[in-house]
């Protein structure tokens, strides 16, 4: 299959037209909301886009669904480990951690990461459980071979794909010889990302409380 990258959303987001080259049929991975960009893409390539797949339920990874469901088109749950696009098999590798029901897509050298694997970072965590998830998650795929593709949810400082190999060489998190390496070095961006979180919260408290939301 063929991955054509789009780049746009909220964070410098990456999603992905990725098509079997003989049939033409094509799946969009987490779509943008301005979902014409592919429409138009697959018209121009002579491509039929038989569903949406998503890597994980973030906002900012499902936000163009709606707006493909309300043309039609099906919004693919990967309940199976397999999908079929035209002739070729789309893997689907469960990688808990940033979320609970993160995926990841495996085709022919290709793996579609979304938050679970950057270059050089991985996807947040904010517990020690997630974080241990996160870590198995990122053992399954450093097993991949090395010159697999590697295709994110998001592209940071460096080009997109990169490759399993560079990431080994490059990436600190996939640098780490145990768990506990791991989480020392994730623990940092972790309270980071919990003060954020509660930053987040304790406004919506206020907001409430100022808002008289919380009488009955
Ligand atoms: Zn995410």
């Amino acid at each position: 299959m063929r991955a054509i990258k789009f780049k746009g959303g909220y964070d410098r987001n990456l999603s992905y037209i990725l098509f079997d080259e003989k049939t033409k049929k094509a799946v969009v991975i987490d779509p943008f909301k301005e979902i014409g960009i592919y429409l138009e893409k697959a018209k121009e390539l002579n491509l039929e886009i038989t569903g949406i797949l998503n890597t994980h339920e973030h906002r900012d990874h499902v936000v163009g669904n709606s707006f493909f469901e309300k043309k039609g088109f099906e919004i693919i749950k990967p309940k199976k480990n397999f999908i079929a696009v035209g002739n070729s098999k789309i893997r689907i590798i469960k990688t808990p951690g940033h979320t609970p029901n993160s995926v990841c897509f495996l085709e022919n050298g290709k793996v579609f990461t979304g938050d679970t694997l950057f270059a050089k970072r991985v996807g947040i965590v904010r517990t020690i459980e997630t974080t241990r998830e996160l870590y198995g998650s990122l053992k399954k795929l450093k097993k991949l071979p090395n010159k697999t593709l590697v295709y994110p949810g998001h592209e940071y400082e460096i080009e997109i794909p990169t490759t399993i190999g560079k990431e080994k060489k490059q990436n600190p998190y996939l640098k780490c010889g145990n768990f506990k390496e791991f989480d020392a070095l994730i623990s940092k961006w972790r309270d980071y990302a919990n003060k954020r979180y509660f930053a987040r919260r304790l406004k919506w408290l206020k907001y409430r409380y100022i808002n008289g939301l919380f009488s009955s």
